[in-house]
């Protein structure tokens, strides 16, 4: 994607990130903010997000991507065409996450896991590994920092995970509202989702993966070289629509 014509706005933004910002200002954090307005939806093509939240199958699929004991090839998951494809929050989520990596990355693998925002985003993190009983990690903020808390027993390619998702939760704090809200019953909400979204794109550079893909066709040597979660490397693989 090629940014050249975007000019910076008054923040130093591109425009399309405060278009992201906007949105999940909007938003409540639970649903997709753009479901009354959505073309995508309109021209039902996928489904939207909106109408899975509360379904068994969101919830199978989110309980399949939390479980780092799948197995490849018996395990799988079904995965319709839903807007985390190709909807427009999902398309800026990947923007961003492609702009806090390339600026950063020397193209090493896997990915390193300290890409963390040296320009534009001043905000000094600190990490502890500590053992938690029912998450993978939290965020808190500090006085002069944010403080994000690791799952000291989660293996490394999981910890690895959930560090970018709680870093999308950081900049999403700062940009726009706060995005604390947690939703109530449990349910997968929006910002999980898209802090998900945005870690599998830090860590899974799609040229890169369908180039090993390529040469490896076996998801758990992939989850290997990128060092990231089984389950997470298989749906990278299914939205790309490689397996
Ligand atoms: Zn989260």
């Amino acid at each position: 994607m090629n940014d050249a014509g975007q000019k910076d706005t008054k923040n130093g933004r591109k425009e399309w990130e405060n278009e992201l910002w906007s949105y999940l200002a909007a938003g409540d954090g639970v649903k997709c903010p753009l479901q009354n307005f959505c073309l995508l939806k309109s021209a039902k093509q996928v489904k939207c997000f909106n109408d899975l939240i509360g379904t068994e199958y969101l919830s199978n699929v989110y309980k399949f991507v939390d479980n780092d004991s799948v197995q490849f090839p018996r395990d799988s998951v079904e995965m319709d065409p839903t807007c985390f494809q190709i909807g427009r929050v999902f398309e800026l989520v990947f923007r961003l996450a492609e702009q806090l990596r390339d600026g950063n990355w020397d193209r090493s693998l896997p990915v390193p896991d300290n890409l963390i925002i040296k320009d534009g985003y001043n905000f000094p993190i600190e990490i502890r590994y500590i053992p938690l009983k029912a998450h993978h990690g939290a965020i808190w903020r500090l006085e002069d920092c944010w403080l994000i808390h690791l799952n000291k027993n989660d293996a490394s390619a999981r910890k690895r995970f959930t560090l970018y998702h709680e870093v999308f939760h950081i900049l999403a704090h700062g940009e726009c509202s706060p995005v604390f809200n947690k939703t109530p019953n449990g349910d997968i909400n929006f910002n999980e989702v898209l802090a998900d979204h945005f870690a599998a794109n830090i860590l899974l550079p799609r040229e890169t993966v369908a180039a090993k893909w390529a040469e490896t066709k076996d998801v758990s040597r992939m989850a290997a070289i990128f060092d990231v979660p089984r389950p997470i490397m298989y749906m990278a693989l299914k939205i790309e629509g490689l397996v």
